[in-house]
């Protein structure tokens, strides 16, 4: 650890090489209207920079640009892609520091999860960087006997993507590596609370040889607008989110006036289900990483812990014990275990969430509070004897406050795990393996993490169920979100 990197000097430095303008082509530009917006440091409220702010004008301008570029960059050998994404695997790892103190400056959350942060986004450079060789189509005799079948892969063509701040690199990466290997060019929207790391990145893939107008990075300060441009221009293609349901529902109606392809990766309401015959300590390790990891603000948070009543008491007086010690500060001070909330806003609907669920009854048992001062900080929170009507049950929380209720059969867990609109996320802790495997099985989540905390992976196939999106970030199937498939009838030679 450098200790060295967490002084005010260091900062400053970093912010002083921070780009600051728009990439489009593969070269910075300033915004069409030469309008700036300042980015804050969650930590203290203060504005730490400011950048060129993304008009229509430009959108239209990074679209000329990858329409374009589309047709060569699909047509570029695919080992001449992966050899330029295995590139940018390898500038953001040698530039992790960097990278990492800059999200913990922009996204609030500790050094230490910055770092895994930097390791697992890069991944998705490395894993894609392999895949994009391994695209395979099929060539087979019909049936009939009257032809042959040949199925080929195509890129889809310009994608716009748009990330949320809270994984400011990984959502980035999750998106335009795959994109990249499978052949497509791609418009970036970064989210407006943390623009800068997915900005620095944009500069990596220059700097990693990646032709101009392949990959654009658009900040704003509006972004429906932005999107709004894109999405009315038949040269997009796709359009690929991560953000809340609400967002995602207005892009999906919007994508229809196009017919674009969608993936998108919405809200959670995380189940994560303690049965008795669990290792409680080992629970308790992963309701912690599950719920507290990123102060909270994870898609795949623990929203609900569902306890079997036999282990609660001991369950619940472990998890507080282990919450109330969290140390809070700023992300990029030596020894924070919990940074700030992303915003005001935020930090407002997190404290309105508790309010809420204790006005109807429920127990604190520590925090339940703001912690005033500067910044957007609320005290990590462990809650209990929560009520049926209690809004948090029902929304993402979205902030580092566990909510414990307990159950009796492992039919009730269920129940109450899959009573949600959403379904992206699930854990189940048990050490009984058939248990594990019919829970699992019967729980309406796209992943389920067993006896694990912290399930995502490059390798793996993330995505949700029900109102939690569609499509499949990660994975074969990631790459697949990026493929047309083209059938070509071929008479008998
Ligand atoms: P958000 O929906 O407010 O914003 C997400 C992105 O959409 C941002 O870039 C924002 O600028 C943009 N946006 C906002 N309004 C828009 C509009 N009208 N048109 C086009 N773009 C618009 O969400 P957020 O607060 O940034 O992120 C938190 C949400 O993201 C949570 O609901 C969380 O569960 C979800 N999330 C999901 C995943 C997943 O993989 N499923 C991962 C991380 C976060």
């Amino acid at each position: 650890m450098t200790t060295a990197l967490l002084s005010k000097l260091d900062l400053d430095d970093l912010v002083a090489g921070l780009p600051t303008k728009l990439l489009i082509g593969g070269r910075d530009a300033d915004s069409a209207h030469r309008a700036t917006f300042g980015v804050r440091n969650p930590a203290t409220g203060e504005t730490f920079i400011d950048v060129a702010d993304a008009t229509e004008t430009d959108a239209v301008s990074a679209l000329d640009a990858a329409a374009a570029a589309q047709q060569s960059w699909s047509a570029t050998p695919a080992r001449e892609r992966s050899v330029i994404l295995r590139r940018a695997w390898e500038l953001v790892v040698g530039r992790g520091e960097e990278l990492a103190l800059l999200m913990s400056l922009e996204m609030g959350k500790p050094l230490a999860e910055s770092r895994s942060e930097v390791a697992y986004g890069a991944e998705f450079l490395r894993w894609f960087s392999e895949e994009a060789t391994r695209i395979h189509g099929r060539y087979t005799h019909a049936p009939a006997g009257n032809g042959r079948i040949l199925v080929t892969k195509q890129a889809v063509g310009p994608v716009l993507a748009i990330t949320p701040w809270n994984f400011p690199l990984a959502m980035g990466t999750r998106k335009i590596a795959p994109a990249l290997a499978a052949g497509c060019t791609m418009i970036v929207k970064p989210a407006e609370d943390t623009p800068l790391t997915l900005m620095v990145l944009g500069r990596i893939f220059v700097e990693a040889g990646l032709p101009g107008g392949v990959l654009s990075v658009l900040p704003t300060s509006n972004a429906a607008a932005i999107s709004g441009a894109l999405m009315a221009d038949a040269r997009l293609r796709k359009v690929t989110f991560t953000g809340s349901t609400a967002v995602g529902k207005r892009l999906i109606a919007q994508s229809a006036d196009l017919v674009l392809r969608t993936s998108m990766e919405l809200g959670g309401n995380a189940p994560f289900i303690v049965f008795d015959d669990a290792d409680i300590d080992d629970a308790v390790q992963g309701a912690l990483a599950a719920k507290m990891r990123n102060g909270g603000q994870a898609c795949t948070a623990a929203n609900r812990i569902l306890v079997a009543n036999a282990v609660r008491a001991e369950f619940t007086t472990k998890l507080t014990e282990r919450i109330s010690a969290l140390a809070v500060g700023p992300g990029y001070e030596d020894g924070t275990r919990l940074g700030p909330l992303i915003n005001e806003r935020q930090l407002g609907a997190v404290a309105a969430l508790v309010d809420d669920a204790v006005i109807h009854g429920a127990t604190v048992l520590t925090g339940g509070h703001a912690l005033g001062g500067a910044g957007y900080f609320y005290a990590p929170t462990v809650l209990t004897d929560i009520p049926s009507g209690a809004r948090l049950l029902r929304e993402e929380i979205f902030g580092p406050v566990a909510a414990i209720t307990g159950f009796d059969t492992e039919d009730q867990a269920i129940a109450s795990a899959n009573d949600t609109e959403y379904g992206l996320a699930a854990y189940v802790y048990t050490r009984d393996v058939n248990r594990a495997l019919r829970v699992s099985e019967a729980l309406e989540a796209g992943l389920v993490g067993v006896n694990r905390g912290v399930v995502s992976d490059a390798a793996a196939p993330f995505g949700g169920l029900k109102q939690s999106g569609l499509g499949r970030e990660g994975g074969p199937e990631g790459i697949e979100e990026y493929i047309e498939t083209k059938y070509i009838a071929l008479a008998n030679p």
